[in-house]
């Protein structure tokens, strides 16, 4: 078995994101990490190789600091990982972003599963997975909360996919493409052996020309979306009234009492 797993840094979930008068965004010191989602992706990939053999590729499109996201992958036990990027790769939208993870996973041999998370913590578009299945041509198997079964031989997967309504269990050839969601495993804490991996291993870097992308179609040129203005929502305007009387009781009466008056109850 093949997997693949895709993963991008983000910023430490605990940052503060900022936006200046002229729209631009900017994360303070914050450190950059493998987005958070993308370590049950991770998980969830170690697990199946463990089970029925094989190796994790985990990849990433990015600079240089896409790195940190690679290591820590590698630090939870991936075998190999594979940087993608050009410097016309900056800018590029979702459908620029699919198009060159679907290029890069074209190029590779036998790839059997790719894993993604459900989202990534900055941008939060949600689409990277399915569109990079539209692209590839492979079933598209998103929200899932559990992989029930894998035939590696007979090329299947059966996985339960999680819905408002309750969860849907859903059979698919392989290769296919799987978002992974919150719930389908905990992920592992890297160990020091991992962490001392990470850092020595090599983080082979492809090219457009390497995975035969064009360039027209990734960056700014192949992108359909602009963010050529990004904002934070006013703040809320709002008054704060404390009650403040002798008993519980007297407090939650006079409660009564307001909301009643504004038609609240
Ligand atoms: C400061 C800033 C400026 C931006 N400017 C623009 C802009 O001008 N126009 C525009 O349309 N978009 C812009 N984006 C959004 C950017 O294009 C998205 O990051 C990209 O499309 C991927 O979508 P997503 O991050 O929402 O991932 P999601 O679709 O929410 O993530 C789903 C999964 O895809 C994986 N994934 C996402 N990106 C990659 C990647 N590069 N490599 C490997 N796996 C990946 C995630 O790790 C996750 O597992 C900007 C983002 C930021 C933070």
């Amino acid at each position: 078995m093949h997997i693949v797993v895709c993963t991008k840094h983000t910023p430490d979930s605990e940052a503060k994101m900022s936006v200046d008068d002229v729209g631009n965004v900017s994360w303070g010191e914050s450190p950059l990490i493998i987005n958070p989602w993308d370590e049950y992706a991770v998980e969830e990939a170690l697990t199946l190789r463990d089970e029925h053999g094989g190796k994790v590729t985990v990849i990433s499109m990015g600079p240089e600091e896409a790195l940190e996201a690679l290591k820590h992958a590698v630090a939870m036990g991936c075998d190999e990982a594979i940087r993608i990027w050009d410097d016309a790769c900056a800018s590029s939208d979702t459908l620029a972003t699919s198009y060159v993870l679907a290029k890069a996973i074209e190029s590779m041999e036998d790839v059997d599963l790719i894993l993604f998370g459900k989202s990534a913590i900055d941008a939060e578009t949600w689409q990277t997975a399915g569109a990079v299945a539209h692209r590839l041509g492979y079933p598209s198997l998103m929200y899932t909360i559990n992989i029930a079964a894998l035939d590696a031989d007979g090329k299947s997967i059966v996985v339960e996919r999680l819905l408002e309504e309750g969860r849907q269990e859903v059979s698919s050839s392989l290769p296919a493409v799987v978002g992974t969601t919150k719930g389908i495993n905990e992920p592992r804490y890297t160990s020091f052996i991992g962490i001392r991996k990470a850092a020595k291993m090599e983080y082979p870097l492809q090219t457009l020309d390497d995975i035969g992308a064009e360039v027209d179609k990734v960056g700014a040129a192949g992108s359909g979306v602009r963010w050529p203005q990004v904002f934070a929502p006013p703040a809320r305007e709002g008054e704060a009234e404390i009650i403040e009387a002798e008993t519980v009781e007297e407090t939650v009466s006079i409660l009564v009492e307001k909301l009643l008056a504004e038609k609240v109850i």
